[in-house]
């Protein structure tokens, strides 16, 4: 860790109110905090007590006295080929309407509102307009089928929810009207209304007289809103958000207003140096995470003009993000590192073309991001690439370089350091603290710092079940995922803690294995998993994209190249590490969030049900693991 940083990081943790008072400055305040910190119910830290402020206000308002004709969001459709664009007043206009019409629809303080919609304007409107109102907005990723989004309304019970007809992926309608109602005849809760932005994209599209309502329609009768914003305690529910659901039954994330404006404007500073006037293009979704913070509320609280982009990456070619970054002078980009491996797989040349020069870093997150693809894309690109890490639950980075402070050499494969605020550490299994190069569970000894998570929405006792009770003697905030920390404080995440397969009493990660798979040069992608055997107990299976198809033509060349991919394990991991079999396919079996879905394919090639599949971003991709444990040696 970099001397200055080191600094900034140790006084965030000892000193804690006195540094948290001074990013506070950060965001507008209508009444001043009474405490920076409020500990005295461990876990639940209440940040900036007795202060009013508002996220709509932060992010919207504020801006209108020094940038009101700047602007504020750019919507890019290269689905519909369309572009937008709102300036800071244009955007003030549209959420006075929209909250106006929410008004009119019943929503008010504290009301949940929940939000089934494509990549479109609409979408940040809507959750602006709820911040305004102060009510609390529930997205949930267009791509869930009924069944996952009925669990959700049941868990929220919106008062509202607002849709559209459909949303398009690589050029083809995906109806979201049939799934909604579906949904709704599905749910307990069944909410009162339901506003509905109409693309005219589903000749098909139906309404339900008396429940749903026109978004075109109502706006049209509110041009003139003016909504005044709703003051909320800085600790009011902000959103509530259901993480990704990976690793099993979605948790309900609930986010605060003050302590997440504050932690958003401050990485907004020191991580991704991001100033007003510039531009920030992040390739995610409002369903997710990253979309919530970094597409909608850190780069307006920010000052910046965001990128809102519906569409693919490689469509109308593999160049078009690389466009928008050169059209759009975007300083900051924030992308994820299954995009950049399906990028990397095309001639680079796609990048090379445009003029990139405009661009500081592009961060990278969601998943472990591998040191070829680390190194390819740095290359390509000519500008430094962060990876950090992060989580739905802390809403903003636990472990990133941190430039705006200091500026700190890359280690590929290391997502660096803790951030600021993060009093992170790793911890063995019986809670003691691991030392350097040692592998063990990474861990944030509370208070957690502003803007994450404030609880798990309605159940307090489930926030502290599943959080903070992996260690029996001590209130550590887990996070499920395996670390280590070399002897330079550079930190690597080796993957999840349910994702340890035991191998004859050795218990191996499944990311070290695939590590070292992806150390054949061939290899562009694998997916490695633990399946029973009765000798072993478990035996590693891998499941790898080639990026040659040649290499994969014949079974002759496969059989070569298994045997190659076996020598690499078995040369860096040894042979307890070696895989049973390695097969190969096109393509792995993700959700749409780029995730891969370990368990499905465990589950298949155990000859087991691939359990709920919602998330899935392409069924063949199960399909060609269905055939390959199949398939005889
Ligand atoms: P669920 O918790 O419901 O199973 P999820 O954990 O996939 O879902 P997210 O909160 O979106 O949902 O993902 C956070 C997880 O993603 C982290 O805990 C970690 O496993 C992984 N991750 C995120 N960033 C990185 C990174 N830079 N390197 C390695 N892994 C990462
Ligand atoms: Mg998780």
């Amino acid at each position: 860790m970099g001397q200055v940083y080191n600094e900034f990081h140790r006084r965030s943790i000892e000193d804690r109110e006195g540094f948290w008072r001074e990013q506070a400055a950060l965001v507008d305040w209508h009444k001043p905090f009474d405490r920076v910190l409020e500990y005295s119910r461990p876990p639940f830290a209440r940040w900036f007590v007795g202060g009013e402020t508002n996220l709509c206000h932060n992010a919207v308002d504020r801006h209108l006295a020094t940038r009101a004709d700047q602007k504020a969001l750019v919507f890019l459709s290269t689905e519909t080929d369309t572009e937008q664009h709102y300036t800071y007043r244009q955007l003030h206009d549209e959420v006075n309407r929209c909250a106006a019409v929410m008004q009119s629809l019943g929503v008010g303080r504290g009301d949940r509102v929940l939000l089934y919609m494509p990549m479109i304007p609409e979408a940040a409107v809507a959750m602006l307009a709820c911040a305004r109102l102060g009510a609390i907005h529930s997205v949930v990723f267009g791509g869930f089928a009924s069944h996952s989004l009925a669990t959700r309304i049941d868990d929220a019970s919106p008062k509202l929810i607002v849709s559209s007809d459909a949303g398009m992926r690589g050029g083809k309608v995906v109806r979201y009207k049939p799934l909604l109602d579906e949904a709704i005849s599905l749910s307990g809760n069944k909410p009162e209304a339901v506003l509905l932005v109409n693309r005219g994209l589903d000749p098909e599209y139906t309404t339900v007289p008396g429940r749903d309502h026109d978004w075109a329609t109502l706006r049209a009768r509110h041009m003139d809103a003016r909504v005044p914003v709703t003051w909320l305690e800085s600790n009011e529910p902000s959103y509530i958000l259901y993480t990704s659901g990976t690793t099993g039954k979605p948790k309900g994330v609930q986010r605060d207003v003050g302590g997440y404006a504050v932690a958003l404007a401050a990485s907004m500073k020191h991580i991704y140096q991001g100033n007003p006037g510039e531009t920030m293009f992040t390739t995610s979704d409002i369903g997710w995470v990253v979309g919530h913070s970094y597409i909608v509320y850190a780069p307006l609280i920010a000052g910046m003009t965001t990128i809102f982009y519906e569409g693919v990456p490689i469509r109308p070619d593999a160049g078009i993000w690389w466009k928008i970054v050169q059209d759009h002078r975007v300083t900051v980009m924030f992308s994820a590192p299954t995009a950049i491996r399906v990028l990397k797989k095309q001639d680079e040349s796609f990048v090379k073309r445009h003029d990139l020069s405009s661009l500081r870093h592009l961060f990278l997150a969601g998943e472990p991001l591998d040191e070829p693809t680390h190194r390819w894309i740095a290359d390509v690109l000519g500008h430094p690439v962060i990876d950090h890490y992060w989580q739905t639950e802390t809403g903003w980075p636990m472990l990133t370089s941190v430039p705006g402070v200091e500026a700190t050499p890359v280690k590929f494969g290391s997502p660096s350091f803790p951030a600021y605020g993060y009093d992170l550490r790793l911890f063995r299994e019986d809670g003691s603290e691991a030392g350097a190069d040692e592998k063990a569970v990474v861990g944030v000894v509370p208070p957690l710092p502003p803007g994450c998570l404030s609880t798990v929405w309605g159940d307090d006792d489930r926030f502290v079940k599943t959080y903070f009770s992996m260690f029996r003697d001590r209130l550590i905030y887990s996070s499920f995922d395996w670390g280590i920390r070399d002897a330079d404080g550079y930190h690597f995440i080796l993957g999840r803690t349910d994702d340890v397969i035991n191998v004859a009493g050795h218990r191996l990660g499944t990311r070290e294995i695939e590590e070292a798979v992806q150390s054949h040069t061939a290899v562009a992608e694998v997916a490695v998993v633990g399946v029973a055997d009765q000798l072993k107990g478990q035996m590693p299976l891998a499941f790898a994209v080639v990026k040659d198809p040649a290499r994969t033509a014949t079974p002759e060349a496969r059989a070569a190249l298994e045997k190659e991919v076996m020598a690499a394990v078995d040369g860096q991991l040894g042979a307890i590490a070696r895989p049973a079999r390695v097969h190969f396919v096109t393509m792995l079996p993700k959700t749409r969030s780029g995730k891969l879905l370990r368990r499905s394919i465990q589950a298949l090639a155990e000859g087991r049900d691939p359990g709920d599949l919602t998330t899935l971003e392409d069924a063949t991709a199960l399909d060609q693991i269905r055939v390959a444990v199949q398939a005889p040696k």
